[in-house]
């Protein structure tokens, strides 16, 4: 069965390489055409011979993303793309436009385990893992349909990243390689609903990137109503894994809390968040629930998450609400990909 080559880091296409009898710059050649240029196909490789790019496409293939259904919002232009992957899956990705430049929030599963009861991304079921050169081709997609520059990427899309480790691994080290897109670590944000085990595996590899903790509640009462990952692993086991990762890197980590409404929007839920994040370096990203029409999500008052906030900021906690943007164009992660996944089932 024919790979494909966008997955490998560098070091492992060096291999290849090398096993293929060839001279080590064609590695570093090959690479830029996948990752700098973002090709998605060998042709395009014109300073590889013909011979090669024949012997090339024998064992391998390139993944890549063709644009399936493309949104824009007339409100702030952020777009919003359903991609079709090689086997007919589908993913969606989000570009986000703010002062510092072009944001892209990717997926990194097609569909999701995890469950969570307020997101879409589950609603469709979980079909497979991404590749990691499937991660990126949607950067690459994006880049080349906007005639843009991406320079920060968000783990947020569909799927649990640290559910599929490796790819995603692979994917943060070829998008920051020097031959590659060049994208610096720290503009690279990865969203965990808290797989404890895997969070201390990502701090062993000391990467500086952004740990983003989807929380949403400051206790296991509350949390486990939402997110049933909580019942393997707990509020103060999350908390006590990112103080560890806090020490180790010297890295802010962020915490994600989305406001449902009578579901842990209440002064008291902040006081006993405050209480538990005191002292931490970290961020609390207030985030009004997006509707989903099958889950019932109903958003908490602006007044309430204003209150929400002002509790967290009397307690010395850094907290900020999250912008939304593309409104009108239902930007959250999960919901094409549903609809588009209804529309298979029906016709199988
Ligand atoms: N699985 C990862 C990343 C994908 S979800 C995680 O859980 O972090 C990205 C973020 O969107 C998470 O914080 C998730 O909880 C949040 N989210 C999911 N559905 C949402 C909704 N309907 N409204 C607001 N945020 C939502």
């Amino acid at each position: 069965m024919k790979r494909d080559i966008r997955s490998l880091t560098y070091d492992e296409l060096n291999n290849e390489i090398i096993s293929l009898g060839l001279p080590k710059f064609r590695a570093k050649q090959i690479f830029e055409w996948l990752h700098k240029f973002g090709v998605d196909s060998f042709d395009e490789m014109s300073n590889i011979s013909k011979d090669l790019r024949a012997r090339l496409s024998e064992s391998f293939f390139i993944s890549t993303c063709e644009i399936e259904q493309k949104l824009v919002s007339k409100i702030d232009g952020t777009v919003k793309y359903l991609f079709r992957l090689h086997d007919g899956e589908y993913l969606e990705s989000v570009i986000m436009e703010y002062k510092h430049g072009y944001t892209i929030c990717v997926s990194s599963q097609v569909g999701c385990k995890m469950g969570c009861t307020f997101c879409a991304s589950t609603l469709a079921g979980f079909k497979r893992n991404l590749e990691a050169g499937e991660i990126e081709a949607q950067l690459h997609a994006a880049q080349k349909d906007l005639n843009i520059r991406i320079s920060n990427i968000v783990l947020m899309g569909i799927g649990e990243p640290l559910d599929n480790y490796d790819n995603v691994l692979s994917f943060i080290r070829n998008v920051n390689n020097e031959n590659g897109l060049n994208i610096s670590m720290r503009n690279i944000s990865l969203s965990t609903c808290g797989i404890v085990p895997k969070i201390r595996d990502l701090m062993n590899e000391e990467l500086p990137i952004t740990l983003t903790i989807s929380l949403h509640a400051p206790n296991d009462e509350i949390r486990s109503r939402t997110m049933p990952v909580n019942n393997k692993w707990g509020v103060d086991e999350i908390l006590s894994v990112c103080r560890e990762y806090i020490a180790k890197t010297n890295r802010r980590v962020s915490f994600e809390y989305t406001l449902i409404n009578n579901v842990n929007d209440s002064d008291k839920c902040a006081l006993e968040l405050s209480k538990k994040l005191k002292g931490m370096l970290c961020h609390v990203n207030l985030i009004p629930v997006n509707d989903v029409a099958e889950r019932g999500n109903v958003k908490s008052s602006i007044d309430r998450i204003h209150k929400f906030e002002q509790i967290l900021k009397n307690n010395s906690i850094n907290a900020t609400i999250r912008r939304t943007l593309g409104s009108d164009i239902n930007a959250s992660c999960g919901q094409l990909r549903r609809k588009r996944g209804g529309v298979i089932e029906n016709r199988c």
